[in-house]
């Protein structure tokens, strides 16, 4: 399977390094929507939320983990950020592997669009 981020962690694909723990891996939105815009994704192939289950939510909480050590160590948490993950068509998922979205530096709008 030809997967843009599986490639990205298997490093045949270059990406702006942010940092990692053993089960999710973070580096910088190729295309920023925000000044600080940080993917956090699992270092296994899951295609989206969907295919979260119990034998690999421990991923999903490795990526919150790992993003909340981001936010601390970028001081994003002194003004705040958001998390997003988009899941299939309505919720404009263009790549299918799991990814969290980390968006700091302005304030977001709300309801998104
Ligand atoms: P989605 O729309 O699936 O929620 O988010 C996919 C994200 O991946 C987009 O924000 C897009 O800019 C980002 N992206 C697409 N291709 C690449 C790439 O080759 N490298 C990196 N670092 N990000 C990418
Ligand atoms: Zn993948």
């Amino acid at each position: 399977m030809d997967c843009l981020f599986c490639n990205i962690i298997k490093k045949n694909i270059p990406s702006q390094f942010i940092d990692e723990n053993k089960y999710a891996i973070a580096f910088n939105d190729i295309n920023p929507k925000a000044p600080t815009h940080i993917l956090v994704v699992p270092k296994v192939h899951i295609s989206s939320t969907l295919d979260i289950d119990e034998s690999n939510v421990k991923y999903l909480s490795e990526m919150a983990l790992l993003a909340n050590k981001i936010i601390v160590s970028k001081m994003i948490s002194k003004k705040g950020c958001r998390w997003v993950i988009n899941t299939g068509e309505h919720g404009g998922q263009t790549v299918s592997h799991l990814h969290l979205h980390i968006l700091a530096g302005r304030y977001m709008g709300w309801p998104p669009g």
